[in-house]
């Protein structure tokens, strides 16, 4: 066996030797097909759309468009799914179907992540340890509360609402997945679910999970397409609630479509969320926060810290240890278990991310990128801060969905409060400080659904998730995220 070697680095950190995941044992299909009626089915129009690997360009897999027709037919599917079987079953045999669901990705788990890496781009690292795991634990969670429903609302008999479509972006594809189809079918609802553009494939092994499963034909349908696809589910009639994930244009979309029809909504939409650094917090633990809270999955998080509030004092020391450490990022191969930064999902957010790179520039910030070489192939951003704006830019105010931090100063909780807020969204905040008090004040005055505390970015499926103001409404996790799928 060739030797391998560790070159250290001092300037840079640790220059590790590759580390790549294999793929010998992952299996995709050269082209994947509609899943309905438990069946996997030809889109009536018979186009198919490539899916590639934004780290190096290449296809994948061929994916089938549904258009209007094929989502008729997966609606009827999963009405028919639900009138004669999946809501007449006993809770508890309902309960069986999600406990085997959930086993079956804990089986298949590093075929999973393998596959979630090649087509969206995130590090293996993430994928493995955060994304599959995560999406198994929703269906156990849930899995748990499928014969339960009464304790969990006494006195209320919950009810099942029907046939729920649900719509699912790319930074999360497998996990949004779960975290949309799990709590469904615990409540008795069958489902009509479509994944990101960019990344339906491992959605499509959950097809596969399902069928393996011997889960009843049509309770759980997976289509894939675009944005056209998405909307002839939000505009079918007979859906009885739309669960979406995703940009907060396309969540005032829906619910323009949805207003005065029967339909339930829960939407999950964008962020600009407040990492918030005071002077008496253990500032080597925070300096960690900030990076996973912004460079995690290359920012493609809604609920990303992309807006940095440092307090005054200790302004200088906090820049300089964040510098230092987003040196040592190593940016590169996602299939490599030493990547921090994998590839941008796609081609066009790319062109979103620069688009935003020159902006704040042209608005006078001063832009700071770690010093470290991108791949030739495939779609890359920088590890990227910028100092020097100010609330009224549009680096701060506007979701970038990529590697960029913006950094400002403050000196008292009053002031920091205020510049927190001054943001249409509301989603998620990180607060850091060694004052229990000082922690418990910021979480009742920030508007945001989620606030963590001396940490970021912390997922649990028996925590609701969700937002405020223009980061949309209901909740996804927890007691909360069963509510949004009963009637009372
Ligand atoms: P997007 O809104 O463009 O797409 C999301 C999904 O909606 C995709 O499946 C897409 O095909 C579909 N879609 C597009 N147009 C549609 C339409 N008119 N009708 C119905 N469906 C349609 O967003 P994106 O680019 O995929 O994802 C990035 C955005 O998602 C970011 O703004 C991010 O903040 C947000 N997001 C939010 C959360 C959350 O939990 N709040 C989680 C992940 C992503
Ligand atoms: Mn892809």
């Amino acid at each position: 066996m060739a030797k391998k070697t560790i070159k250290i680095n001092f300037d840079t950190g640790w220059d590790l030797a590759p580390a790549p995941e294999s793929t010998g044992h992952i299996q995709l299909n050269e082209k994947y097909d509609l899943f309905i009626g438990g069946k996997w089915v030809k889109p009536s129009s018979g186009k198919y759309f490539a899916t590639i690997n934004p780290a190096d360009e290449k296809k994948l897999a061929m994916i089938a468009e549904a258009n209007e027709k094929d989502v008729d037919k997966a609606v009827k599917a999963a009405r028919k799914a639900y009138d004669t079987v999946w809501s007449k079953m006993p809770a508890k045999e309902r309960g069986k179907y999600i406990y085997r669901i959930a086993r079956l990705i804990q089986e298949k788990a590093r075929e999973f992540a393998v596959i979630e890496t090649l087509d969206g781009g995130k590090p293996i690292r993430e994928s493995r340890d955060i994304d599959i795991p995560l999406a198994a634990a929703h269906f156990f969670y849930y899995a748990g509360w499928a014969d339960k429903l009464d304790y969990a609302f006494p006195n209320r008999k919950p009810k099942s609402l029907g046939v729920a479509g649900q719509i699912t972006p790319w930074n999360f594809p497998l996990l949004m997945a779960a975290w949309k189809i799990a709590p469904a079918l615990a409540t008795g609802n069958t489902v009509v679910l479509k994944p990101a553009e960019t990344t339906s494939l491992t959605a499509l092994k959950l097809a596969e999970v399902i069928q393996e499963a011997g889960l009843p034909d049509g309770v759980v349908n997976i289509i894939t397409g675009a944005g056209e696809t998405g909307a002839a589910i939000v505009n079918h009639n007979d859906i009885d609630k739309i669960a979406f994930t995703g940009s907060t244009g396309v969540g005032k979309i829906i619910q323009n479509a949805i207003a005065g029809t029967h339909k339930k909504a829960t939407l999950e939409l964008g962020g600009k969320a407040a990492n918030i650094i005071f002077e008496d917090a253990a500032l080597d633990q925070a300096v960690e926060g900030i990076i996973n809270g912004i460079y995690f999955n290359q920012g493609h998080v809604c609920c990303a810290g992309s807006r940095l509030f440092i307090q005054e004092s200790v302004y200088d020391i906090v820049m300089r240890k964040l510098k230092d450490r987003m040196e040592s990022l190593v940016v590169g191969n996602p299939l490599d278990k030493n990547t921090d930064i994998g590839a941008i999902n796609s081609k066009e957010q790319l062109q979103v991310i620069n688009k935003y790179l020159k902006i704040g520039q042209q608005e006078g910030a001063e832009m700071y990128q770690s010093n470290c070489t991108l791949p030739k192939k495939g779609y890359w951003c920088k590890p990227t801060l910028f100092t020097n704006v100010s609330q009224s830019n549009r680096i701060v105010q506007e979701e970038i969905f990529g590697p960029v931090l913006a950094v400002q100063t403050f000196r008292t909780v009053a002031e920091v409060i205020e510049k927190a807020n001054n943001t249409p969204f509301g989603l998620s905040a990180g607060v850091w400080t060694d004052k229990g008090s000082k922690l418990f004040n910021m979480t009742s005055q920030l508007n945001a659904g989620i606030i963590w505390g001396n940490t970021f970015n912390k997922f649990d499926p028996t925590s609701p998730f969700g937002g405020y103001k223009e980061s949309g409404f209901g909740r996804e996790g927890g007691l909360h995220g069963l509510k949004d799928y009963l009637r009372f």
